[in-house]
This record gives structure tokens, C-alpha cells and sequence, in this order.
């Protein structure tokens, strides 16, 4: 169970949202405008934000960004502008997470759970450390041996991903929903070629490897190599 604030202002979504997350259990507050859904996240301290993009006083955005100003709460954007360069730069910008309108009351639960799943691994330090790499989930960066590994979008979730997870294999069909949010189609090479992405940058190669381990028929591991 857990606490959750939801900013929509139209009136039939943000009640859908609100029967669905407090029949899965969880203590809801709501609210119509951006400023008092701010004020809201302040005074309840919520363990998670839902917060709606369009809203009538304040840009989601900017809602946001005084949300990360005064607090790590992890937020969910839901929005209906399926529009890859914005969900980036407010994935940038703090959001955690993402609902593409319209969406049912049991993919924002799933979205919820898979979030608070995320913050109880790591923590209030945001960070994983494997080895002699560390993985900052705030500012999306990646440490290794004191050196910086830049890493583009997808690459750092999956890195993020199997950090969360390390020690453990993870299947493909888990990395495919959970990275990338899609249905395994099995032929598909988009991981594998990540994965051989992440690995020259990590200075390392199928054949020797350090941190990343394809374990043939079952998945990708991430381990420490000490
Ligand atoms: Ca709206």
C-alpha cells in the first residue's frame, strides 16, 4: 500500500485513477490544478505523483519542476501527447515514469507498483552501486572506475535496469516490459544489440566479459566481477 497524489483536471480520468488506485489499497488525495496538486505533494509527503501535463493553471512541466525543487517524490506523467522528444526532456527534467492517455485504472496501478518497486531497491540515496560502478537513477548518470560512461536513453534503462535486478538474470521478456514497455516478439534483436552497445562502452566484450553476462536461453545478468 501505498500513498499517492493524482493532479488531472478532467473530472472523469482523474476519478477513474482514483477508484483504481484506492481499490488496489492505496490512500489517495486528488486534485484539479497544478498548484494544488503541488501543494498537496508538499503537505502529505505521498510516496508517489500522478500528474497530468495539461492542466488548467500551471503547465504540467512547470508543475514538475517545483515538485523536484522541494522533493525526490517519484512522479508519474500522464499525458496525451505520445511525443517522444517531450516524455524525454521530462524524463530529464525528474519524472520517473509515464502514462499515455487513455489508460486503464490497472495499467496506472501496474505503473505505481512498478515504481514504488523501483524506489524501495534504491533507496533514498537513488543511486546502485555493482562493483566499482555506480548508477545514479537521479541525474542518469553512470560511474565506472571513477570515470564517467556516457550512455543514451535507452542504454542507461537498461544499465538502470539490470542494476536494480544485479546478481539476478533477467529474461528478455522482462526487459522488454519494463524497458521498453513492449510485448516480446522473440525474433527481435533491439536487446542484443543494447546489450553489445552497453558492453563497448563499459570496455568489455561478449567474450570477456566483466559486468554483463548473456546467459544463453534465459537472459542478461549484471554482476559484480570482484
Ligand atoms: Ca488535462
Amino acid at each position: 500500500m501505498a500513498s499517492v497524489v493524482i493532479v488531472e483536471d478532467d473530472y472523469q480520468i482523474r476519478e477513474l485513477a482514483v477508484r483504481a488506485l484506492a481499490g488496489a489499497g492505496h490512500v489517495v488525495w486528488s486534485e484539479a490544478t497544478g498548484m494544488a496538486g503541488l501543494q498537496s505533494a508538499i503537505d502529505n509527503s505521498p510516496d508517489v505523483v500522478v500528474l497530468d501535463l495539461g492542466l488548467p493553471d500551471v503547465d504540467g512541466g512547470d508543475v514538475l519542476r517545483m515538485i523536484r525543487g522541494v522533493s525526490q517524490v517519484p512522479v508519474i506523467i500522464a499525458t496525451a501527447r505520445d511525443d517522444d522528444d517531450e516524455m524525454v526532456r521530462l524524463l530529464d527534467a525528474g519524472a520517473d515514469e509515464y502514462v499515455v492517455k487513455p489508460y486503464s485504472g490497472a495499467e496506472l496501478e501496474a505503473r505505481v507498483r512498478a515504481l514504488l518497486r523501483r524506489s524501495a531497491v534504491v533507496g533514498p540515496s537513488n543511486s546502485l552501486t555493482v562493483g566499482a560502478m555506480t548508477v545514479d537513477l537521479r541525474s542518469r548518470t553512470v560511474d565506472l572506475d571513477g570515470h564517467a560512461v556516457v550512455l543514451n536513453r535507452k542504454e542507461f534503462d537498461l544499465l538502470a535496469y539490470l542494476a536494480t535486478r544485479a546478481g539476478e538474470v533477467v529474461s528478455r521478456q522482462e526487459l522488454y516490459a519494463e524497458v521498453w514497455r513492449q510485448p516480446y516478439g522473440g525474433a527481435d534483436k533491439t536487446i542484443d544489440v543494447h546489450v553489445s552497445w552497453l558492453r563497448r562502452k563499459l570496455g568489455e566484450t561478449a567474450a570477456e566479459p566483466r559486468y554483463l553476462h548473456t546467459v544463453r536461453g534465459v537472459g542478461i545478468k549484471l554482476v559484480d566481477p570482484s
